[in-house]
């Protein structure tokens, strides 16, 4: 069977050249990154080179990358590690938005059960968030500003800059999760202001289970793990040497070739929009028409039109070899519409007859003709 895999969202197959970088940490530079013998400092100079071309990557100090076992823990890490610290300062306020990936929103209803105030701001119809719905919000016990850089399901990109800088006059700190945006849009930490920045390797050809996270210098945060003082006693444990050759190594193709394939993703996401669009009149596209990522095509069906179950859409396209999904793969499974699709304003049924299409290093022109004939077999079946 012809599969195609369109979910490069969730995640993406191992490059082999990152692979390769990785395999003589397993077995031959195997030493403990923190043992002052030879076996340990052949790890750590791995490790600290790994820090580097990641640091130089985003333009940040190679002191302000600390790693993390991926995109989740540098969220907790960053909100409830900042929370925990600001209180010491008498704020106890942070601010976020209803779009916001599980990992953020997460460890944001954490804080709120340690006694802190949360506002969850809502987004536009674009799921997109504005400096000045921030600004409004800023009050002088805020200590945190989290906002997404860019959003998983529909890939609208926030204005972060002006974010950064409203939250910054006030006195507050700021983050971002960059999980989806590295490698696919330009990112420069100095330039975008923020303090915290999230990333995960295995959306970028990476190995899973592991990420960063950037603390810029001067930035109060208390570690959530005790132990060691590995990561400068940030991010207790032994440090995972091949992993984090790995992510070095899927930082450096990925940036590197991130102008022509960001610019090749947008092609095919393009001739699907157009494709689907053509033929489907209940067709709708979420997400910014302008200002978003490249790769990600979001589509519901309206729900007055065409009566969906999005669960049931997924196993479908499946079935005829594409990998989709309906929502963030978080969820999925759970049956619950999308929050981000409600917070933009789809009402129930037709957040659950979403599709969210994403292109990756494997898919070329050729798969997109397949995906719309696929699609339309699908919906003629299930709306007979
Ligand atoms: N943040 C965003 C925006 C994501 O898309 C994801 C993964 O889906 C995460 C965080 C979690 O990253 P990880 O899978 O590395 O824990």
């Amino acid at each position: 069977m012809n599969r195609i895999y369109l979910d490069h969202t969730a995640t993406t197959p191992l490059d082999p050249r990152v692979f390769e970088a990785m395999l003589p940490y397993f077995t031959e530079t195997f030493g403990n990154a923190s043992s002052v013998h030879w076996y340990g400092q052949q790890a750590k100079g791995a490790l600290e080179r790994s820090r580097e071309t990641i640091a130089q990557a985003i333009g940040v100090q190679v002191g302000e990358i600390f790693f993390t076992s991926g995109g989740t823990e540098a969220d907790n890490q960053a909100i409830v590690g900042v929370g925990r610290a600001m209180r010491k300062g008498g704020k106890n306020h942070a601010i976020t938005s209803q779009a916001e990936h599980h990992a953020v929103l997460g460890p944001c209803e954490e804080l709120e059960k340690e006694g802190f105030e949360v506002t969850y701001l809502p987004v536009d119809r674009f799921g997109m968030i504005t400096a000045a719905q921030v600004s409004e919000a800023l009050r002088p016990t805020t200590g945190l500003v989290s906002i997404m850089h860019a959003n998983n399901e529909v890939g609208t990109i926030s204005p972060i800059k002006e974010i950064a800088r409203m939250a910054h006059e006030r006195g507050a700190s700021v983050h971002t999760d960059a999980v989806q945006s590295l490698g696919k849009i330009p990112l420069d930490v100095e330039n975008l202001g923020v303090d915290l920045m999230s990333l995960s390797a295995h959306k970028i050809y990476g190995p899973k289970g592991i990420g960063a996270l950037v603390v810029k210098k001067g930035v109060g945060m208390e570690p959530l793990l005790h132990g060691g003082g590995q990561e400068r006693g940030k991010r207790p444990g032994t440090e995972n040497v091949p992993l984090a050759v790995g992510f070095a190594r899927a930082v450096e193709i990925t940036v590197g070739e991130m102008k022509d394939e960001s610019a090749r993703l947008e092609g095919l996401r393009d001739q699907l929009e157009e494709g689907i669009r053509t033929e489907f009149s209940a067709a709708l596209i979420n997400g910014h028409p302008t200002d978003r990522l490249p790769h990600i095509l979001n589509v519901s069906f309206e729900s007055s039109r065409m009566p969906l179950e999005g669960e049931m859409l997924v196993m479908n396209m499946d079935f005829q070899g594409i990998a989709v999904t309906s929502g963030s793969a978080c969820t999925s499974g759970s049956m619950q519409p999308s929050h981000v699709l409600i917070a933009m304003g789809r009402d129930e049924k037709t957040a659950k007859a979403t599709l969210r299409f994403s292109f990756g290093k494997s898919n070329s022109k050729r798969d997109v003709p397949y995906v719309i004939e696929s699609l339309k077999a699908v919906l003629r079946q299930m709306t007979r």
